[in-house]
């Protein structure tokens, strides 16, 4: 096949531990309810991150694939927005019995895509079907309201309609529950879908799609196209998408809002985050640090929820360091297809590229100093190869430290003191991100206190990670703009439109 972009130089040679990772295979997009390459033949190849390898063809899709696929979302959305939410609904049941019958191999893909361990891409997937139940389900509780105006005489209602065709644009940390929380709400109350997933993590959500093909969704309501970010622009700036869904980096956050403004289309932004994990004096220690380690390293720390700030009372220090690093280097590193292990590798190389890059910065900062991990690549941990950082703490008492103040996506911590409740809520607010927060006490006046204080989308009080579909999620600052789930998730996806009956006899 032509080459368009090559992800790595190593040869397509090393063995494979399953079917769907064979070297020579060749996935397709999805565009009308078919497999297709890209008109002009380009491909790249998937990375596997443990293995070291590459492995499949997918289809690196140019501005007129683009074209193809929206065409086919335009021709295909109106007698989608007809169909009954009940209709839908029966879909959505196929869909979801035929994912559930495929969790094992869609979360093995996964890891083979982006290192994350089985353990965890499994649990992820496990909760995908209801989550496709759970969507379709409500949409058949969408409605208006009718209101009295306050015109003498006048009648008004609303309704809430389809905004049209959906752009989905997705990264590689969590490529099916990030892409769930926007694909099934849109559908579910009427949209068609384009999907552009990470050019890291493709084939997951193409297995994903040609789930929902086999379930007998039409040609043409959910469609994937893949490539690099120039297939994710092309979207974003083609006049056909009616409204832009968007989980990745702040960086590319920003140039999507500045494209959509000049068409005034509608976008949900969800970005980067540095969660600030604060630790009162009066926590219960066993808990908190158990929330620490799930908020460092879940994920291997390639989580925009990670705790990667970790805020601890000054009279509890000694003491949360001492278990924490304990806790921290008792986790398995290693295979992410063991059920054993905790630490998986980075997800790509230039990801790893990026959080060793840290790693240098942190011992360039004179008042940076490393409590914990700090070790990296494969050897000094017995294995033959893989893009591995172990997880490593720094303290980070200046305010200007790069460690302290920007995104790592990895598993790497940055450890501050506090003295007072006040100094905790200031620290915690300093960062430009408002993604998450948590806090670990016992006492509740100062859980409630500290957590409307803090500025930020979600805030865990003695938990950390918690997620539910009924439960809303979204940023605020350089986090994002919009939410993610809860029960308004539909807003996201669609229009309020007022009617109005004037009075008889005029
Ligand atoms: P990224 O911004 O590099 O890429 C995300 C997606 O955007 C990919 O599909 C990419 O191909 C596409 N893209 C790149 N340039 C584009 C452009 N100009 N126009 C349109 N699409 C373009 O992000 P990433 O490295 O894949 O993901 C990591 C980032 O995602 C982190 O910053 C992380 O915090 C964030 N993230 C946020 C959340 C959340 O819910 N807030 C969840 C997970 C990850």
């Amino acid at each position: 096949p032509k080459k368009g972009r090559s992800m790595t130089t190593s040869p397509a040679t090393a063995p494979t531990r399953f079917p769907e990772m064979d070297p020579e295979r060749r996935y397709g997009m999805i565009i009308d309810g078919r497999s297709m390459q890209a008109a002009d033949g380009a491909v790249f190849r998937c990375f596997d991150p443990y293995e070291e390898t590459e492995w499949g063809y997918v289809p690196e899709a140019s501005a007129h694939d683009v074209d193809r696929a929206v065409a086919a979302a335009r021709a295909a959305q109106p007698a989608w927005a007809e169909t009954s939410p009940f209709q839908r609904l029966a879909l959505f049941q196929r869909w979801a019995a035929l994912v559930r019958e495929h969790v094992a191999e869609i979360a093995r893909i996964q890891v083979h895509e982006n290192g994350k361990t089985l353990t965890e891409m499994t649990l992820a997937m496990g909760s995908i079907a209801n989550a496709i139940e759970f969507c379709a389900h409500y949409a058949t509780t969408l409605h208006g309201d009718t209101v009295t105006p306050m015109m003498p005489g006048h009648r008004a209602w609303t309704t809430k309609v389809p905004v049209g065709v959906v752009a989905a644009i997705t990264p590689w940390n969590n490529p099916i529950g990030l892409l769930g929380w926007k694909l099934f709400p849109a559908l579910a109350v009427g949209n068609a879908v384009i999907v552009k997933p990470s050019e890291v993590t493709p084939v997951s959500t193409i297995r994903l799609v040609e789930l929902a093909v086999e379930a007998g969704f039409p040609p043409g309501v959910i469609s994937v196209v893949t490539g690099a970010g120039a297939a994710g622009a092309a979207l974003v700036e083609h006049e056909g998408i009616d409204k832009i869904a968007f989980t990745g980096s702040t960086a590319t956050g920003r140039r999507i809002a500045q494209a959509a403004a000049g068409r005034l289309v509608r976008t949900t932004l969800e970005l980067g985050g540095k969660g600030a994990n604060i630790v009162f004096a009066d926590a219960d220690l066993d808990r908190a640090v158990e929330g620490i380690v799930v908020g460092l390293t879940a994920g291997t720390g390639q989580a925009c929820n990670a705790g990667s700030r970790v805020l601890v009372h000054e009279d509890v220090k000694d003491e949360v360091l001492e278990r924490l690093t304990k806790a921290l280097a008792a986790l398995p590193i290693g295979d992410p297809l063991d059920p054993g292990t905790a630490i998986g590798p980075i997800a790509s190389r230039p990801q790893y590229a990026k959080v060793c890059g840290y790693l240098d910065v942190a011992e360039s900062e004179s008042t940076t100093r490393l409590v914990a991990g700090g070790r990296r690549g494969a050897e000094p941990f017995g294995i033959a190869r893989g893009l591995f950082v172990e997880p490593t703490l720094y303290e980070t008492p200046d305010e200007q430290s790069r460690l302290r103040r920007e995104e790592i996506f990895g598993p790497v911590g940055s450890l501050i003191t506090f003295a007072t409740d006040d100094e905790a809520v200031r620290i915690a607010n300093e960062s430009e991100y408002g993604l998450v927060g948590g806090l670990w006490t016992t006492d509740v006046d100062r859980a409630r206190r500290v957590s409307e204080r803090l500025d930020v989308g979600v805030v865990w009080i003695n938990t950390w990670r918690a997620f539910s579909g009924n439960v809303p999620f979204g940023g605020r600052k350089n986090s994002g703009v919009g939410h993610e789930m809860g029960l308004d998730l539909f807003d996201e996806y669609t229009h309020i439109k007022a009617y109005w009956l004037g009075p008889e006899g005029r």
